[in-house]
């Protein structure tokens, strides 16, 4: 499966460029074992402004996060801002990442429009 060097993510073999927002760089056939995180979502929102803001409060709080658009197989161009996102963590810290994102939505700092995923 190919990486992104950059965010040390995996990628669905057949993909060649990184799909996070304005990465593009070129994937590679693997990484390092020990360079390997691995990511895990966490949360699910709607809006692009709501998962920026998300990842910026778990960055804040010291975790590794990032978001992606979901891809709908079956409707692939409903990729974008009509998608839902979803919070990516590393694995080990999702509880915690998972407690920061219900006290925001406690205290309003996001709105309660998503959800926490399974
Ligand atoms: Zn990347």
């Amino acid at each position: 499966m190919p990486f992104c060097p950059v965010h040390r993510i995996e990628f669905a073999e057949g993909v060649t460029h990184c799909s996070e927002n304005g990465c593009n760089a070129e994937l590679v056939a693997e990484l390092p074992e020990e360079e390997v995180l691995e990511f895990i979502d966490v949360y699910e929102c709607y809006e692009v402004a709501e998962a920026e803001l998300i990842v910026s409060l778990l960055k804040d709080a010291g975790h590794e996060a990032l978001y992606r658009d979901t891809i709908s197989h079956a409707f692939p161009m409903t990729m974008g801002a009509h998608g839902a996102k979803r919070i990516l963590v590393v694995k080990n810290a999702r509880e915690e990442a998972a407690k920061l994102i219900e006290q925001a939505r406690a205290d309003e700092v996001i709105s309660k429009e998503g959800h926490l995923t399974a």
